[in-house]
């Protein structure tokens, strides 16, 4: 027997049960990124190689383990599918000049590959949206992503169910301190590190820090601290970060051994976390990445940008019973006797010309069994046609969810007659 064909693991289907949800979820980001001026890019699901390699950095859980990389048969090009939406924007941007003599607020939605150990809010193919905001140097546009992140929880109803952790990363010749006593800090505790954290006491060590592994977690918050080695700018940023924040009346907690996995940030980062999911709390994450336009080979430019998990966000939504029913039709259109189709699909038209949405019943089925198909769609009206209807030139209107009576109307008053009783 062939075998069955099947998705691949840790990549989901969204079925219709479920795709509302995520068009619900999708239009309220998009009404957010709107209210907030940022405009979309679309980029290619599929980069070079080098690309990710050169933006995330080689010693990151995401180029070391976890990407999708391929040869092109056709030419021997290394191709990766895209493991986070940064990369790519940036690389757009440098190309098409777009921060020439400009700045730009920019958003991206879609899905993002990776492969790890599939469970609950981790996947192979997963969806973020995510924000990037290039040429600003900030702390304001810093303050004004966490005031639009925050005002996306409260529009949704899970600002309570989500806390804002920050930290500053300084600049690199402060990390360059920070990390020299830090190595000698782990070099302490290297019989205690597991085999991660080995490999990385020297290629980085803050990513050691960044350990997810439970036995580490003391040793990791007696570590050296950056924050003890943040120069003047940097401090005042962060404080500067800090005090709009407030101001806003946004609450945070400061983690100092938030360093987010990837490499390219520095200054202002931030995660918003939730303590409802288990392990995969994370559900937006991001900061400032100031250097790494120019190292996509753009002028220099500050940046800084988030990515947000959107299954993470729709299963808190989900727990929190915070999302809407699946929208229905206006009108489920019954019809039957010889020519009925016809006519049926003709008033079809005019309804939706006037606004409704409509589903019209067809093929074959008995008049009972049209309307039980209508009561199942959960229309709110039912339109009949029959051949009584037709030879009057009339239909039916009968209202499905509300205590009212039938009535029966000229064709060019079925939307008028559907309005008044919707009122
Ligand atoms: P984690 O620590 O959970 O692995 P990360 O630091 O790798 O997250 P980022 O690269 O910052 O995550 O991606 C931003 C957001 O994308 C995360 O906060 C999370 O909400 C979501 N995300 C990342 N990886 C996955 C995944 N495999 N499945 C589902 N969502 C993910
Ligand atoms: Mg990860």
């Amino acid at each position: 027997m062939a075998q069955k064909l099947q998705a691949i693991k840790g990549m989901n289907d969204v079925l219709p049960a479920e795709s509302h949800q995520w068009e619900f979820f999708e239009s309220a980001l998009r009404q957010l990124l709107a209210d907030y001026g940022y405009q979309n890019i679309r980029t290619p699901i599929v980069e070079t190689t080098p690309l990710f390699v050169r933006a995330i950095g080689e010693v990151t859980d995401v180029v070391e383990k976890e990407m999708y990389t391929f040869v092109d048969s056709l030419n021997g090009d290394s191709l990766t599918l895209r493991p986070e939406g940064t990369a790519g924007t940036l690389r757009a941007v440098v190309e098409h000049s777009l921060l020439y003599n400009a700045t730009q607020k920019l958003w991206y939605m879609g899905p993002m590959f990776r492969h790890e150990k599939p469970q609950k809010g981790r996947y192979r193919q997963f969806h973020q949206m995510g924000v990037e905001a290039l040429g600003f140097g900030g702390p304001d546009i810093d303050a004004e992503i966490i005031a639009m992140t925050a005002d996306l929880w409260r529009r949704l109803g899970l600002s309570e169910f989500v806390r804002l952790e920050i930290n500053s990363l300084g600049n690199q010749e402060e990390r360059a301190a920070h990390r020299q006593a830090l190595i000698a800090y782990l070099e302490q505790h290297v019989d205690i590190l597991d085999e991660d954290g080995k490999r990385r006491l020297y290629s980085n060590p803050l990513r050691v820090l960044d350990t997810k592994n439970p036995a580490l977690q003391e040793m990791a918050d007696k570590a050296p601290r950056l924050s003890d080695y943040l120069g003047e700018a940097s401090r005042a940023h962060y404080e500067g970060w800090k005090a709009m924040i407030s101001a806003l009346g946004i609450e945070f907690v400061e983690n100092p051994r938030l360093v987010r996995g990837l490499d390219y940030y520095n200054q202002s980062v931030f995660e918003w976390v939730t303590t409802e999911l288990g392990a995969q709390g994370t559900v937006c994450a991001g900061g400032r990445y100031d250097g790494l336009i120019e190292q996509l080979g753009g002028k220099p430019a500050p940046g800084i940008g988030f990515g947000m998990g959107l299954e993470r966000v729709l299963l808190l939504l989900q727990e929190k019973q915070l999302l809407p029913e699946r929208p229905t039709v206006d009108v489920y259109l019954v019809q039957q006797g010889v020519g009925a189709p016809v006519y049926a699909m003709q008033l079809a038209q005019r309804l939706r010309a006037a606004g409704l949405a409509v589903i019209q019943h067809l093929g074959d089925g008995s008049f009972k069994s049209q309307m039980k198909k209508a009561d199942g769609s959960g229309a709110a009206f039912a339109v009949i046609v029959g051949e009584n209807e037709m030879a009057a030139g009339q239909a039916v209107v009968k209202p499905l969810r509300a205590d009212a009576a039938q009535e029966t109307v000229a064709l060019d008053q079925v939307a008028l007659t559907i309005a008044r009783l919707k009122a």
